[in-house]
């Protein structure tokens, strides 16, 4: 691939990226829950950073942004429909809009439902979810529809089976206890759930996550209509 990607954990159970375009040097952060791990990273790499993508307003995705804003002088990209609730955006993006990182383009996806108007954003082998898709699971769906989230959903469902899902809690391993109950006989899941157990065990991040293993073991991902996915999302909000 033409670009890197580094794998940050922040606060309690966040994530955020640094998607680092290797053609331009032009270097990404997705979400901003802390500022101070970024900027390690940051330093650690010799990178810069020149661009922040917002996936949706809540705290713990924008939270760091003022300290970075700060150190730096990046790029904001975000929702347009959501600007009047998300920090001060440089670039607004809207569904099916490109951006460019760089030499590498992405692509925005609505994927509405944990929130109104949050977005992902799709690149050539990775796709950067926030609150939506999780490994092995979603986001609560606290503004939209069950409806919507599963629409969301299926939009992610059909990007190449090969593509990076970066999202943005470590929430697997409840995930996986909870998908059991789902579908206790998925031989992939199974063993799923083992290797989730043992990175978790050794503190080792479980995102990123390939898509095609989602599609193979995540219960929301594999829900057959939008019916089926609302009595699993209920189901596991009670969990
Ligand atoms: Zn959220
Ligand atoms: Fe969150």
């Amino acid at each position: 691939m033409p670009y890197e990607v580094l794998t940050i954990p922040c606060l309690a159970d966040n994530y955020t990226f640094l998607l680092h375009d290797k053609t331009t040097g032009v270097t990404a952060l997705i979400d901003a829950p802390e500022a101070t791990p970024v900027i390690e990273a940051l330093n650690a790499k010799g990178w810069t950073l020149d661009m922040v993508l917002l996936t949706h307003h809540h705290w713990d995705h924008v939270e760091g942004l003022p300290d970075l804003l700060a150190h730096y002088t990046p790029i904001v990209v975000g929702a347009a429909k959501d600007a009047d609730r998300l920090p001060k955006l440089d670039i607004a993006l809207n569904e099916g809009d490109t951006l460019e990182v760089g030499s590498l383009k992405g692509r925005v996806i609505d994927v509405s439902g944990h929130t109104i108007n949050h977005i992902a954003y799709a690149f050539e082998g990775a796709v950067f979810t926030g609150d939506s898709l999780f490994a092995l699971g979603c986001g609560r769906v606290f503004e939209g529809t069950m409806d919507m989230m599963h629409e969301s959903l299926q939009k992610l469902a059909v990007l190449p089976p090969d593509t990076m899902v970066y999202s943005g809690h470590e929430y697997t391993l409840g995930n996986a206890k909870f998908g059991l109950t789902i579908e206790p006989d998925n031989a992939a899941l199974q063993v799923r759930v083992k290797d989730v157990e043992r990175l978790r065990a050794a503190g080792i991040p479980t995102v990123p996550s390939l898509l095609s293993l989602e599609l193979a073991t995540n219960p929301f991902l594999r829900a057959s209509d939008a019916a089926a996915f609302a009595r699993i999302r209920t189901e596991k909000d009670n969990f």
